[in-house]
C-alpha cells in the first residue's frame, strides 16, 4: 500500500477535511503490514474503497425559536459503511459539526463496530445546531425537523443512529416520535431509547462503564487494577459520567471533570452526591463546570486549562476530540500516568499519541475503549428484534464480556516484539480484517 500517495489523493479530493484526515492517516499507518500481507485488500481496491463513505448527505433544518424567529442549522447523516451490517452511529448536535468532523467520526464507527463483533457497520451524523441554552419547546421544534428530513434515510434494517454529544434521551424521544408519525411505525430504528418504548437497561452508562472495564483489562496486564488509584477525567457528559460511577465501584477516586471553559479539581474525589449534582449541572444545560466549585468546599475551578496537569494514575479523556496534545501527555507520563483510555473520540492528537507509546504507556484508542456504548446499542436493537427486555445484570454481563473479548482482539494483533501492546494498531488491524473480508466477499460495489 502506498500509503502518501493515496494520503495525497484523499487531501486533493477533500482540502480542509482536517479531522477526516487525520483519522485516515492514523487507522492507514497501523494497516500497512496487514494490507502488504494480504495482496487480495489492495487487488480489490479495499484501501480506496473503504476511505471514502458510501454516500454523505447534507440538509437544511429550519425551526422556529421561542419568540418566533426563524433559524436554519444543517442536517447530516454520513453513512460510511454496510459491509457487516445495517449503519450504525450516533448524531451529534454542536456548533462545531461539520462535514468532516462526521466523516472521521463515521469512518472510525466502521472498525469500532467491527470490533463489537456485532452485525453493525459505520455511520455517523448530526447538526451544528446547538442545544445549550435552548428551552424543551425549541430542542423538541428541532429535533422534529431534522427528523423530516432524517427519515427518508433510516431504517431498522438500513441505518440506526444513537445519541452523542449534544444529542441525549431527550433528544432521542423527540426523534423517535416524529419518526413514528411519519411512518407509522414502532420499531427499532434509533437506539438510546426510553426505557418504557423500546429502550435497554445500561444504555446510558455502557459507554463510561465499558471504557472502565476496557482499562481494568490494560492496568491487569501490569498486574494491578483500579482500588486505590487517582484517575482524571475529562468532559462531564454522559460519557464521563458512567465512568466516574464504575471507576468509583471498582475503588478507584476521580480527582477532575471538565468543561470547555476549564476543570474541577477535587482532591477529595467525586462520588455520591457529587456526581448527582454534576448531573444537575448537565441538566441545566450550563456550559460551564465551575459553581461545582461554589457547591463543595476543598474543589477548585481551574479556567481555561485542561485536567492532565494533574497528577493522576490513570487518564480518562471523556469529553470531544484532540483535547489531549503532546504537552498534556508529557506532563500526564511525568507526573506518573501509567494508563490512560479514551472514553471520547480521538481525543488525544497523533503527537500526544506518540508520546504515550514512546514512553510505553498503556494507551487505548477510543475505537476500542468507547466501544461499549455502541454495543449496548447493538444489544438494544437485539431486544427490539426478540420484542423483549433483558436484566441490568444481563446487559452489563454481556457488556463486560464484549470488552473483554475487544481487549483480547487488540493484544492478539497489536503484541510487538518486546511484549509492549500497541492498542492502536491492534484495534484498527483486528476492526479492519472482518469488513475487508466481507467486503472482498460481496464484490466491487
Ligand atoms: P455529552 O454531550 O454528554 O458530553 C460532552 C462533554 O464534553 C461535556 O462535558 C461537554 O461540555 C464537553 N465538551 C464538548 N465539546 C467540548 C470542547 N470543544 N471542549 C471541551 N469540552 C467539550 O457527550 P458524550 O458524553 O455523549 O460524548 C463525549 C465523547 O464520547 C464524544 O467524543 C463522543 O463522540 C464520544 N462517545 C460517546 C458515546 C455515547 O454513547 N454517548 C459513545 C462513544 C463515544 P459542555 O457540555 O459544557 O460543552
Amino acid at each position: 500500500m502506498n500509503l502518501e500517495k493515496i494520503m495525497n489523493d484523499l487531501e486533493k479530493k477533500h482540502p480542509g477535511e482536517l479531522e477526516y484526515l487525520q483519522a485516515v492517516r492514523e487507522v492507514l499507518e497501523s494497516l500497512e503490514e496487514v494490507v502488504s500481507q494480504n495482496p487480495q485488500f489492495e487487488a480489490a481496491g479495499i484501501i480506496e474503497r473503504i476511505v471514502e463513505p458510501d454516500r454523505a448527505l447534507m440538509f437544511k433544518v429550519p425551526w422556529v425559536d421561542d419568540n418566533g424567529k426563524v433559524h436554519v442549522n444543517l442536517g447530516y447523516r454520513v453513512q460510511f459503511n454496510n459491509a457487516i451490517g445495517p449503519y450504525k452511529g450516533g448524531l451529534r448536535f454542536h456548533p462545531s459539526v461539520n462535514l468532516s468532523i462526521l466523516k472521521f467520526l463515521g469512518f472510525e464507527q466502521i472498525f469500532k463496530n467491527s470490533l463489537t463483533t456485532l452485525p453493525m457497520g459505520g455511520g455517523k451524523g448530526g447538526s451544528d445546531f446547538d442545544p445549550k441554552g435552548k428551552s424543551d419547546a425549541e430542542i423538541m421544534r428541532f429535533c422534529q425537523s431534522f427528523m423530516l428530513e432524517l427519515w427518508k434515510l433510516i431504517g431498522p434494517e438500513t441505518d440506526v443512529p444513537a445519541g452523542d454529544i449534544g444529542v441525549g434521551g431527550k433528544e432521542i424521544g423527540y426523534m423517535f416520535g416524529m419518526y413514528k408519525k411519519l411512518t407509522r411505525e414502532h420499531v427499532g430504528v434509533l437506539t438510546g431509547k426510553g426505557i418504557n418504548w423500546g429502550g435497554s437497561l445500561i444504555r446510558p452508562e455502557a459507554t463510561g462503564f465499558g471504557a472502565v472495564y476496557f482499562a481494568q483489562e490494560m492496568l491487569a496486564t501490569k498486574n494491578t487494577d483500579f482500588k486505590g488509584k487517582t484517575v482524571a477525567v475529562s468532559g462531564f457528559g454522559n460519557v464521563a459520567w458512567g465512568a466516574i460511577s464504575k471507576v468509583n465501584q471498582l475503588g478507584g477516586k476521580v480527582v477532575t471533570i471538565s468543561g470547555p471553559d476549564g476543570y474541577i479539581y477535587d482532591p477529595d474525589g467525586i462520588s455520591g452526591e457529587k456526581i448527582d449534582y454534576m448531573l444537575e449541572l448537565r441538566a441545566s444545560n450550563q456550559d460551564i463546570v465551575k459553581p461545582y466549585s461554589y457547591e463543595f468546599t476543598g474543589a477548585q475551578f481551574v479556567q481555561g486549562k485542561r485536567p492532565w496537569e494533574v497528577k493522576c494514575d490513570v487518564a480518562l479523556p471523556c469529553a470531544t476530540q484532540n483535547e489531549l496534545g503532546k504537552e498534556d501527555a508529557e506532563m500526564l507520563v511525568k507526573n506518573g500516568c501509567i494508563c490512560v483510555a479514551e472514553g471520547a473520540n480521538m481525543p488525544t492528537t497523533p503527537e500526544g499519541v506518540e508520546v504515550f507509546k514512546k514512553h510505553k504507556i498503556l494507551f487505548g484508542p477510543g475505537k476500542a475503549v468507547n466501544a461499549g456504548g455502541v454495543a449496548t446499542s447493538g444489544l438494544e436493537m437485539t431486544q427490539n428484534s426478540m420484542k423483549l427486555s433483558w436484566s441490568r445484570e444481563e446487559v452489563d454481563a454481556r457488556l463486560h464480556q464484549i470488552m473483554k473479548d475487544i481487549h483480547t482482539a487488540c493484544v492478539r494483533h497489536g503484541k510487538q516484539d518486546d511484549g509492549y501492546v500497541d492498542y492502536v494498531k491492534g484495534a484498527n488491524i483486528a476492526g479492519f480484517l472482518k469488513v475487508a473480508n466481507a467486503m472482498l466477499d460481496q464484490g466491487v460495489i
